[in-house]
C-alpha cells in the first residue's frame, strides 16, 4: 500500500482507546435504563461539566453551534443587535450569531495570539453593538482581561466561544467564566468529544441557564406548553453518558496535549521559514498545533509525500465566505495573511512522541 492510502502519521485518531471500556459501559447503562432524552445522565453530566469548568451551571444542547446561538439569545441578543467576532474561527461561530437573529461584525486578529484583537474590537463598536463573541482559537485563550475592559467601557455582554478550549485558563482563570455565558462543543474531534454531536452552555447565572434549558426544548415550560419560540436541540442520554466517562480522562489528555506541543516547539526551533506562534498563556490546551510559513503549500506537499497528514484551520477568513461576504463585508488584513500561512500538524492525546519527532524531522528536511 502506498503512503498516500495509509498515512504514517494520521491527523487524528478518533476510535476510543484507553477509554473504550468505560465508553461501552456508559452506552450499555443507558440502553438498559431505556431513557434516552432529558434524563439522569444529562443531569449528572451538566453538574459534572459545570464543576470541571469552574462554573455554577451547564446546560447540554445538540451542538456547539446551538450552544453559541442559545447563549446569545438567553443573554438577550437578537434582531437589530451586532455581535463582534473574529474573522478566523470555524464559520459556525458567525453562523450562530445569525441563528440568534443578530448580525456578526468582524474585527481583526491579534497577530500573535490569532484571537480577537481587543483594540480592533473596540474600534468596531457601533451604537448597535450588543456583545463580544471571542473565540479561544486552537485552545489558546483570547486576551480576556483586555476584552472584559472593552466590554465594560462600551456596556457589552460577552459570550465566549470555548468550542476548542475545554479546561483552558486565561491568566489562571477558567475560560467560560469571564462573561455572561460560554459555549462548548463536543463534536468528536474536540478536546472532549462525544461519539456524535453535542454541546453545552456554561454560566454562573441561574436565570440565564434556565432560559437556555427552556430554549433547547422548544421553549416549553410545562409539557406541551410553549412559552418561547425555542428550538429542539438536546444533548441525548447516550452522548451525555459517554461524555461523563470521558470527562474523567480529560485532565490527563490535556496534559498529554501540552507535552506534545512542548515537544514540537523544542523540535521545531530553527526550522527554516516555519514559524511556531508563541504560547501567550500557560492555560493553552492545544486543541490544534498550528505553524506558519509563507511556503505553506510546498510544506504540505512534502509532508504528505512522507505520509504525514495536515489540515488548514481555516483556509478562508469568515467574512470572505460566500455565506457572509455580501451581508457582512470586513477588511481583516491580518486574517487574510494568516489564512495563507497556517498549517495544522497532527496532535491528539494518542500521538506517540516518536511521531512528533518524525513530523519535525520531515519539516527540517522539507527545504521550507
Ligand atoms: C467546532 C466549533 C464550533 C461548532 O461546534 P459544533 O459542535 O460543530 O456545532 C464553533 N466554534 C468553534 C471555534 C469550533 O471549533
Amino acid at each position: 500500500m502506498s503512503v498516500a492510502q495509509v498515512p504514517r502519521v494520521p491527523f487524528l485518531q478518533l476510535r476510543p482507546a484507553e477509554d473504550g471500556p468505560a465508553v461501552r459501559a456508559a452506552i450499555d447503562r443507558v440502553i438498559d435504563r431505556g431513557w434516552f432524552v432529558l434524563g439522569p445522565e444529562l443531569e449528572a453530566f451538566e453538574r459534572e461539566f459545570a464543576g470541571a469548568c469552574g462554573a455554577a451551571h451547564a446546560v447540554g444542547v445538540g451542538t456547539g453551534t446551538d450552544a453559541i446561538a442559545l447563549a446569545l439569545r438567553a443573554t438577550g441578543i437578537g434582531p437589530g443587535d451586532e455581535v463582534i467576532t473574529p474573522p478566523l474561527s470555524a464559520t459556525y461561530s458567525a453562523l450562530a450569531v445569525i441563528m440568534a437573529g443578530a448580525r456578526p461584525v468582524f474585527a481583526d486578529l491579534d497577530p500573535d495570539r490569532l484571537t480577537l484583537d481587543p483594540e480592533a474590537a473596540a474600534a468596531a463598536v457601533t451604537p448597535r453593538t450588543a456583545a463580544l463573541l471571542p473565540v479561544h482559537l486552537y485552545g489558546q485563550p483570547a486576551d480576556m482581561p483586555a476584552l472584559v475592559d472593552v466590554a465594560r467601557r462600551h456596556n457589552l455582554a460577552i459570550v465566549e466561544d470555548c468550542c476548542q478550549a475545554h479546561l483552558a485558563t486565561c491568566a489562571g482563570r477558567p475560560v467560560g467564566t469571564f462573561g455572561a455565558a460560554a459555549a462548548f462543543s463536543f463534536y468528536p474531534t474536540k478536546n472532549l468529544g462525544a461519539l456524535g454531536d453535542g454541546g453545552a452552555v456554561v454560566t454562573d447565572d441561574a436565570a440565564l441557564a434556565g432560559r437556555v434549558a427552556r430554549l433547547r426544548n422548544g421553549g416549553q415550560t410545562d409539557r406541551y406548553h410553549h412559552q418561547d419560540a425555542g428550538v429542539n436541540t438536546r444533548l441525548d442520554e447516550i452522548q451525555a453518558a459517554i461524555l461523563r466517562a470521558r470527562l474523567a480522562y480529560l485532565p490527563e489528555w490535556t496534559r498529554r496535549r501540552r507535552a506534545l506541543a512542548a515537544r514540537y516547539r523544542a523540535a521545531l526551533t530553527g526550522a527554516g521559514d516555519v514559524k511556531v506562534p508563541p504560547e501567550r498563556d500557560a492555560g493553552h490546551v492545544y486543541h490544534l498545533f498550528v505553524v506558519r510559513t509563507a511556503r505553506r503549500d510546498a510544506l504540505r506537499e512534502h509532508l504528505s509525500a512522507n505520509g504525514i497528514e495536515t489540515l488548514i484551520h481555516y483556509p478562508v477568513p469568515i467574512p470572505r465566505q460566500p455565506a457572509l461576504a455580501s451581508t457582512n463585508p470586513a477588511e481583516c488584513p491580518v486574517a487574510d495573511q494568516v489564512c495563507r500561512e497556517i498549517v495544522s500538524l497532527p496532535l491528539h492525546p494518542a500521538l506517540p512522541d516518536a511521531d512528533v519527532d518524525l513530523v519535525a524531522a520531515a519539516i527540517h528536511g522539507s527545504g521550507v
